[in-house]
This record gives C-alpha cells, structure tokens and sequence, in this order.
C-alpha cells in the first residue's frame, strides 16, 4: 500500500474569464466542465474576482470543492494541510478558506498575522466533531504516558491537547517517528485501523467516522470492477479497512491527484467525496472517472454566492484564543517536521 505527502497547485492563471451569463439559483452540476460553463455562476464570480483584487485576498480550496470554486476563482487548491502551507507564501493581508472549519482554524494558526475568513460558520465535520479537548485529556489519564497523535481533522482545542498532528498522507511516518511501542490516532478509527495495519506500532483509535468514506464498501469495489472491466480503484484512508484491501491504491487526495496524472488509468473510480473526481475530470478529460458520487454535506455550504458574500462582508472571521493557538501551532508544526 502507497502513501504519499500532500502538495498544493497554484492555479491562479485559471482564475480569469470564464464565459456566461447570470441566472438564479444554484444547481448541483455532476459534470465538472458543465459546472465552469453553467451561467448562474457569472455574477458571483465576477464579483469574487473584484473583491480579490480590492481586498488583496487569496482564496484557497480545498479538493472537495465543487468545479466553479475550485476551477473558477480559487488561486491555490490541494488538501488541507498544503492549502494551509502555501498560504504562508503568499502576499496577501486575507485568506478565505474555501473549505470546511477545521482547515480554517489549521490556515490561521500558520497564518496567524492573516485574517482567515470561512464563507460558512457551519461548514463542520463529523471527525471533527467526534472528539473534544475533554476527551483528549481523558484518555492521556486512562494510557499515561502514551502519546496522542491527532489527525488534522480536528479542532484547535483538539489540536491543543495533543503531541503531534499528522494527515492522511503522513499518519504512518508521524506514528513511527515517535519511536514508541504504542500511540493513540485519533479521531478517525478507520485512518487508525489502516495504519495500523502497515506498522508494528500498537494503535490506539478512537470511535469518529468521516460520514462521506464510511458509506463505501468492499461490496460496491466488487460490483464496479465488474461493470467496469480495467477500472483502477483508489480508496482515501478514511474509508474502511476492507475497502482499502479491496482498492489498487490508497492515499491521501493529493497523493490520488498524483496516482491520476502519473497513471493516467483509462478508467478510474475515486473512492472519496466525488467534487474531487469532477475537478480532475476538468483537467483529464481523457480518463473515464466511474462511481457513485458521494458528497459532503459540509463542504457543500460553501458556495459561490457564500464566497462573495465573505469578501463583501469581511466574515467570517477565525479567531482562535491564543492559548489555544500556541499549542495547536506546536503540534502542527512538530507534524511538518518530520520527514
Ligand atoms: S468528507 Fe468527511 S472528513 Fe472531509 S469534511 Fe466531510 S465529513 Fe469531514
């Protein structure tokens, strides 16, 4: 099984005219290159564009984003992790995190002298919201001594109360550069499952779930494969341990991104939320991207309309209490040095 570290793209040379005319509403659009010609986008994108210049902001978004975000006004997309590092490169006095809340509190504590903005206050997490600053310093009563290693899909207090930070692409490394008999992953208990399942290292997990990756299954790998002779599977590591057995590939988003433009298979099945198949559809045209289409519930409330909205309006602001940054800060930046 294949792991790789996440990257960014800078992709602010696509941020330019996108041709289209205004209409109401806003329809989910399955199609990538539909949704960067769809005309109800004009307005907002436009006006996105503007308030970029004005406001000398960046926007960052995340894989997960729909196409109009991600191929329309976004300057750099990737995971969360590199979303957060390649911010810190930019010249800019505001960032606004196309993403969910967690990322936002992670583009802060490495930005903190930025103003990070997130269109939607409620754009959560169910990994995010498994677990508490309470619950953290539970367990360290209950295993003293062993050292809590968190996922990155976690809050600033979470992160506060933990040794280290890892991603999806680096959880393995981060747990073995410990050079301890035993640790505690948390939340994701599928994440923990899988890593364990690649080192010697006793894993300790937690009870969180991604609600998008648990809904796969073996059963749907199998099925696909048959209806689909040559298909190349790849599995994120949130999703169960048999789904990942029964994958060609696991990784993080970045590392399938890379799986896709290195491989570039002739079909593929994308075994996380499905706005990261209809992005690299738009930049693959070629591949044939199969499957059922599984979305996040949170990342979709950020929405063009939402984007505007933040950089008209200046909201919504992160603000994290500076106790509580110090640490989170400690325990993702341990994280990035190791290599
Ligand atoms: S896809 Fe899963 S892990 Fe990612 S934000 Fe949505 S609920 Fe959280």
């Amino acid at each position: 099984m294949q792991t790789a570290t996440p990257a960014a793209t800078p992709i602010a040379s696509m941020t330019q005219e996108i041709p289209g005319t205004i209409a109401p509403g806003r329809a989910r659009v399955r199609s990538g290159a539909a949704a960067l010609a769809a005309p109800e986008f004009r307005y907002d994108r436009d006006a996105i564009l503007r308030l970029k210049r004005e406001r000398n902001a960046v926007i960052l978004a995340h894989n997960y984003q729909t196409p109009e975000i991600f191929h329309g006004v976004a300057d750099i997309v990737g995971d969360s992790l590199a979303l957060a590092r390649e911010a810190t490169k930019v010249d800019a006095d505001i960032i606004v995190l196309c993403g969910v809340h967690f990322m936002a509190e992670t583009a802060k504590l490495l930005n903190p002298e930025k103003t990070v903005l997130i269109p939607d206050l409620q754009a959560g997490c169910s990994l995010a919201a498994s677990i508490t600053g309470a619950d953290v310093r539970s367990l360290r009563h209950r295993h003293p001594g062993v050292p809590v290693v968190t996922y990155v899909n976690t809050s600033a207090e979470v992160k506060a109360e933990s040794d280290i930070c890892c991603t999806s692409g680096n959880a393995l490394k981060v747990v073995e550069s410990l050079g301890v008999e035993q640790v505690m992953l948390l939340p994701d208990a599928y994440l923990a499952k899988n890593v364990a399942a690649q080192t010697e290292v006793k894993v300790l997990s937690w009870s969180g779930r991604c609600e998008v990756h648990e809904q796969f299954s073996a059963e749907d790998v199998r099925r696909l494969r048959e209806g689909y002779p040559g298909l190349s599977v790849l599995a994120h590591p949130e999703c169960l341990p048999e789904v990942v057995a029964a994958a060609d590939f696991s990784g993080s988003t970045a590392a399938m991104c890379d799986y896709v433009e290195e491989k570039q298979p002739a079909r593929v099945m994308l075994l996380t939320e499905c706005s990261m198949s209809d992005n690299l559809a738009v930049q693959f045209p070629a591949i044939e991207f199969v499957g059922m289409c599984r979305l996040c519930p949170h990342m979709q409330r950020i929405t063009l309309s939402g984007i505007r909205r933040a950089l008209e309006t200046l909201s919504h602001e992160i603000v994290i209490a500076p106790e509580v940054a110090e640490h989170a800060r400690l325990a993702v930046e341990r994280m990035l040095k190791v290599r």
